[in-house]
Formats: structure tokens, sequence, C-alpha cells
């Protein structure tokens, strides 16, 4: 299927989101809490799924990389060690007219594939030269309003060319720990998860007894305070990310990010997302820690947007809690007889953006000979229902045959069971809801025991003896390759 990279498609997914219950945002009752979103009972399901699976590839699949679970609360002094205090800013433009906020970074980014799309290369071109040199200059708020001012930028929602200096904002939350306020100490909520890894560096490989190169995963809870927040769970407030810190020797890292780069953009793959919406995207600034960075985009319908970076992130945060705890970071390695602080490469991906990027790239409205069916092509491992239940008509017996298969698939697979409505339209919202596998029950079923199946993606169906239903889905789960209705 052609990508339509028309906002109006992203509209749909996200009223889809809604309407089937994957995500709605955060305390809607009362108007809505804006960039912060609840996940709803399939969406739920797709989180986990998803999650799962990523614990599973970057630890079970590892010998060398041990699991962690750090609180999102941290000691204050970590996120002066880190950096986070002072360098945690974005720089932040307004629109004079309207009053709205704009990343100044984003803005220009945004205007640079606007100029691509229309195919205004040189102007593109112009606009990327400036916005690099800005972006590594000194005094970057200066230069960056410089180029928003030179390239004649517009405020995307009034239009206007009136904007503010380029100002500096920390993203971080905080939050007061003590119950006295005059004592309380500030704390932040944590705007990664990587530090929780680096402050347990010691007490991980004590525990495991690793040898370099080892890695730490860990997923959880982030916050931001994010400026603009428009474009669904992309950019939230409260997310949540799935992170490695993998260890090495100084001096082996550009290998380990190498072979980093190619395993997680093949993870995305595996999910069933199509490669040629995947990318990889170098930084345009590295990071002052970093010795390479590299984003992972996904061709979203707003556009190329990031999914994961990949940094090396040399010896910097090993060294810098080093210094600030006092506590030595070092690795002894007991075969070369030397002592070093390990380098770091990093893998850094988004629960909540690979969930949309998931849901985008499995939306399609396939046309039909009368019809058009909204279906999502989600892998047979990350949709929330993998089979549905229905038992044909309510009645001879069927409803009971139809609940002792459900309890059975139930030990092994998630399913749904639906008695109500016509068939058909079973069918429509278990395609919607991106469920691989629908299981009719129906008169032949009470003669000789079979069942049908019914494929989402190619609408076959095949009879299949129910005692033999559960082995036949897992084949079918193992052997799923996605396929939209332009392959066919
Ligand atoms: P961006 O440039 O889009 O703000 P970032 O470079 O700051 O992202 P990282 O700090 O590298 O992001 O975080 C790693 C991953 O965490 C990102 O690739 C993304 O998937 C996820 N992430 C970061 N910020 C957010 C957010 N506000 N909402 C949802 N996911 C986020």
């Amino acid at each position: 299927m052609e990508n339509m990279a028309a906002p109006d498609l992203f509209e749909k997914i996200v009223s889809l989101c809604k309407r089937r219950g994957f995500i709605v945002q955060s305390s809607e009752i009362y108007g809505g809490l804006p960039a912060t979103y609840d996940y709803g009972p399939l969406g739920v399901e797709l989180k986990r799924n998803l999650t799962t699976r990523w614990w599973h590839a970057m630890t079970r699949r590892h010998p060398n990389i041990e699991g962690l679970d750090a609180a999102i609360l941290m000691h204050p002094t970590v996120w002066k060690a880190s950096g986070h205090v002072d360098a945690f800013k974005d720089p932040l433009i307004d629109d004079k007219a309207s009053k709205m906020r704009y990343r100044a970074d984003t803005l220009i980014e945004d205007q640079i594939a606007r100029l691509r799309k229309k195919k205004k290369t040189q102007k593109a071109d112009a606009l990327a030269e400036a916005y690099a040199a800005a972006m590594n200059a000194e005094n970057m708020c200066d230069e960056l309003y410089k180029v928003i001012v030179e390239h004649e930028i517009k405020s995307p929602d009034s239009g206007s060319k009136d904007w503010t200096e380029v100002r500096q904002f920390n993203m971080m939350f905080s939050t007061r720990l003590g119950a006295v306020d005059k004592d309380a100490t500030e704390i932040y909520l944590r705007p990664e998860t990587a530090q929780g890894i680096f402050v347990n560096f010691n007490y991980v490989r004590d525990v495991s007894r690793q040898a370099i190169p080892f890695g730490i995963a860990q997923m959880g809870k982030a916050f931001r305070n994010e400026i603009v927040a428009r474009q669904f769970v992309f950019r939230m407030r409260e997310f949540e990310q799935m992170e490695l810190q993998y260890f090495v020797k100084p001096g082996t890292q550009m290998e380990a990010y190498e072979e980093w780069k190619e395993k997680r953009l093949q993870w995305h793959c595996d999910n069933g997302v199509r490669p040629e919406r995947l990318r990889f995207a170098d930084h345009v600034k590295l990071a002052h820690y970093a010795d390479a960075a590299v984003d992972i985009e996904y061709d979203f319908p707003i556009g190329w947007k990031e999914i994961e970076g990949i940094h090396s992130r040399t010896d910097y945060d090993l060294s810098a809690h080093q210094e600030h705890s006092g506590k030595k970071l070092e690795y002894f390695d007991t075969q070369t007889k030397e002592r070093f602080i390990p380098y770091v490469v990093e893998t850094s991906a988004g629960v909540d953006r690979s969930i949309l990027m998931v849901l985008c790239d499995a939306y399609e409205e396939e046309k039909l000979e009368n019809d058009t069916r909204v279906v999502l092509h989600l892998h047979p491992k990350l949709a929330p229902y993998t089979a549905a239940i229905f038992p044909l008509v309510k009645k001879e017996g069927m409803p009971e045959v139809a609940h002792a298969i459900e309890a059975d698939l139930r030990e092994d697979l998630n399913c749904f069971y639906d008695e109500k409505g016509a068939v058909g339209r079973r069918y429509r919202r278990m395609d919607e809801a991106g469920t691989p596998y629908c299981v009719t029950i129906d008169g032949q079923t009470l003669e000789d025991g079979t069942v049908t199946v019914r494929e989402r993606d190619s609408m076959n169906q095949e009879r299949v003896s129910k005692d033999k239903l559960l082995p036949y889905l897992q084949d079918q789960i193992r052997a799923y390759k996605p396929s939209f209705s332009a392959d066919k």
C-alpha cells in the first residue's frame, strides 16, 4: 500500500485508537490533560506484547545482558552528574501573534521537509546547511533565530513571521521529597531511564559476575515537559522507554555501535514493520558526550520521525557519576590486567512511538468488491487478541462448544468471544482490532468436530479439526508474513 502521507490518515488512526479501545487522552472526563494518554483494553494488550518481545529480544536471548527495574525518583545529584540540570534544554521560540510556543529546531526541520516535498531542493539544502551550522554554534539560540528570520519561516498556526528571540527551557519535571515544605528537597521525575542503569553499574556487575562486553536493559516511564506536544503519543509528557546500555572496552565501541544499529533495525522489521518505511538518520549535531549517534526513523503519515536513538556515549556517564559520587565505577580486566572506565553504546526506543508506528504501518483501508474494510495488519505476536471465537448461531449447543474451544485456547492465546450479530460484521470488528484469526463454530462442527478458521489478511478460510486448532494457529503465527492488498 502506498503511504498516503496525509494528515487525515493520521487523524483516522487516532480516531480508531480511541473508538476501538487502544488509546485515549488522560483524564478525558475532565477535558483531558495535554500530551498524556491512557491505554485502553486493546492498547494495553498491544503494549504488553510489544514490551515482552523487546524484553525477550534484549535480555533472554543474550546471556551477557541483564535486566533492571530502577526507581523513577533518583538522588538529585544524579541529574547534575548526567548534565540534565544544565543541559537538558530545548531552544524555544514564541509566535508573538498567536502566543503559541515552538521548538526552534523542530520548526526548521519541518520547513526543510516541506521544501523537499515541494521539490525545492536548493532552498532545502541551503536551509539544512544553515541549520547544521546554527546547531553547532556556541551561541546556538541566536543562530537559530537568525536562520528562522532569514529563511522567512512562518508560524504553523498563524502564518505570522513575528517571532520572539530563541530561549532555552529545561524540560525536567520537578517535585518535592519530604513532608515538611521547608525541609523538602527538590527532586526530578527521570527524563530518561538510562541513568538508573549507570548508577547501578557496579551493583549489576557484582551480582551477575558479567565480564565486558555486557549490557543492562530496562524499560520504564520517563517524563519530559515537552512544549510542542500535539502529535498524539508521538510526543508525550509521560512516556515509556526501552533502553539498553552496552558496556565495552574503550576502542571497541564502533564495532558494538554498528552491531546494535543492525540488530535494532531488524527488531522493528521482525514486528512486521515494512523495511522500506524505516531508515537511519545520522545526528546533525553530536551531543557533547557522544562519538557517534543515529536515529531509526519511520515514515509516519506526519513525515519521517525518530522512534529510537542509538548512541555511542563514550565513558562520559560513568566518569561523571564516579566524579560526583566519589565511588569507583571502573572495570578490571582479569586477562589483560587493565583497569578502565567502560565505554557505552546505548539503544533507546520509545514504547509509545513504537506502538504508534506499528499501528500506522498496519492500518489499511482495503477496497473490496462492494465494500471497503478497515484492517490492522498487526503481527499476530503483537495483536491484542490472537483469535476470535464466533458460534454462528446461538442454538443447538453451539455456544457450549464455542466456549469450550475458547477456554482451551485461552490457556495459550488471548481470545475474544462474540456470539452477537451477523458474522460478516463480527469479522469487520476483528479486522479493525487487528485480530489475525477468527474461528467459526457452525452446524458442521457439531457433526464432525471441525471449525472454520478465517485469516485476517487474505480472508481465506480453512476447515480445521477443533482438536488440532491450537497447533494449527501456532504454526500459522510462526509462518506469518505481513501482506497488504496492494501486495496481493
Ligand atoms: P526528539 O528529538 O523527538 O525529542 P529525543 O532525541 O529527545 O527525541 P531520546 O532522548 O533519544 O529522544 O529518547 C529516546 C527515545 O524515547 C526516542 O527515540 C523516542 O522514541 C522516545 N521519546 C523521547 N521523548 C519522547 C516523548 N516526549 N514522547 C514519546 N516518546 C519519546
